[in-house]
């Protein structure tokens, strides 16, 4: 057998550090190395594959669309995208989709709508984005400066202008920020992913609404990591009962496959017209079959299930040796190891990962985006050997 791990390390650019496995197939939750070890997946691709792997739903849509077309450029129609676009549409309210690859892309886009819809309404000079400090809104020069944390701009100045930053939580900041720029939105994620897991209360939210109402800016909110079911409800934001003007999603959407979306409401939907941006191989019919398969499937029935999941996931850990606290929502869990047990994140999921399961960390705490419809007895499993590697001090 190739010796994969040295063939990575000599060509693929040194900008990720792997864990020591090489992962061939999977099924469900579960995924399987060169050797044939069996591991239960807690992250499922950073909350991507929602449906485990080979979800065979999801598997027979791309399938079905790969054999009959698997691409066209944006200049026709395809029915994949036009029905995927009505069902995020139906399913929130909104009123118009623009489809790209990532996170990052759906992001921009909506940065590009705030800007646009800013010079048309209020002037060329309310350019200004406010997001919050700890917030991560992708890797492209712009995204980055969307992204409150200075160690990720240092090394590559000059980002785009036109960003500061708030307090999270702090409705005062915000509007200090709002009187002191000449500001075109607000973005803001409802629990801040690879910040920590780190959830913005719902009376926050609801004051940020009250804000950009009376300061006369847009509400964007960066779904791409907690939208498409993940936390309990098909949005996030939908905890708060706030009604942004632009959502951008992505991570879950595709079930695997790249996707991202920036979604318009109802006073931006007519902002940015023919040739004001563009994708080549966004709202590819492929990835927009698949996307299809897995929102169709998040019904409120489903939804309950997260959050019952999710429930279990707290009730499990919460006050258990080790375990200092757990946060975030649905099947969006932040665990924070207990100091005095002597392990950090990092160090923990590398002792689950050897016991055959894997986490994720965000910043201090180790984080668990399981696939949505995880097994109860695989999940259980899963939580055992948390509980056994942080319960045991170094
Ligand atoms: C992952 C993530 C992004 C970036 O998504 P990419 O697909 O990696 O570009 C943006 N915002 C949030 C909240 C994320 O979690």
């Amino acid at each position: 057998m190739e010796n994969i791990k040295a063939l990575d390390e000599a060509y693929v650019a040194h900008t990720y550090g792997r864990f020591p496995v090489t992962l061939v197939r999977g099924e469900g939750s579960l995924a399987y190395d060169e050797e044939g070890k069996e591991y239960v997946d807690m992250g499922c691709g950073i909350a991507v594959n929602s449906f485990g792997y080979s979800d065979s739903l999801w598997a027979e849509a791309v399938k079905e669309q790969l054999t009959r077309l698997q691409h066209t450029s944006n200049l026709y129609y395809t029915a994949p995208c036009a029905r995927l676009a009505q069902l995020l549409c139906q399913r929130t309210g909104m009123k118009k989709v623009f489809f790209g690859n990532s996170g990052a892309e759906a992001n921009e886009c909506a940065i590009k709508v705030a800007r646009k819809w800013a010079q048309e309404n209020k002037g060329k000079e309310y350019a200004t984005i406010i997001t919050l400090k700890n917030s991560f809104h992708g890797r492209t020069l712009t995204t980055l400066a969307a992204t409150g944390q200075e160690h990720y701009h240092e090394l590559f100045q000059p980002l785009t202008p036109g960003f500061v930053h708030a307090e999270p939580g702090n409705l005062e900041d915000m509007e200090r920020l709002l009187k002191e720029n000449r500001a075109a939105a607000i973005l803001v994620e409802c629990i801040q992913g690879e910040g920590g897991v780190i959830p913005m209360d719902s009376d926050y939210l609801r004051g940020v609404e009250k804000l950009a109402e009376t300061y006369h800016v847009l509400l964007m909110v960066d779904e791409v990591q907690t939208g498409n079911g993940r936390t309990g409800t098909y949005m996030a934001y939908m905890h708060a009962g706030i009604h942004p003007d632009v959502v951008s999603t992505a991570k879950g959407l595709g079930g695997g496959l790249p996707i991202g979306a920036c979604r318009m409401g109802e006073r931006v939907q007519d902002v940015l017209g023919a040739g004001d941006h563009g994708s080549t191989f966004g709202g590819n019919p492929v990835v927009c079959a698949g996307a299809l398969s897995i929102v169709e499937r998040l019904d409120e029935a489903f939804l309950r299930s997260v959050r019952e999941k999710g429930d279990f996931i707290r009730q499990s850990l919460e006050g258990r040796p080790g375990v200092a606290g757990v946060f975030g929502r649905g099947l969006m869990v932040g665990v924070e190891p207990d100091p005095a047990f002597g392990k950090t994140a990092g160090e923990i999921v590398g002792e689950c990962l050897r016991k055959g399961v894997m986490f994720l960390t965000a910043k201090n705490r180790v984080r668990l985006l399981p696939a949505l419809n995880i097994p109860m007895e695989t999940l259980r499993k899963a939580l055992n050997v948390l509980l056994e590697v942080m319960g045991e001090k170094a």
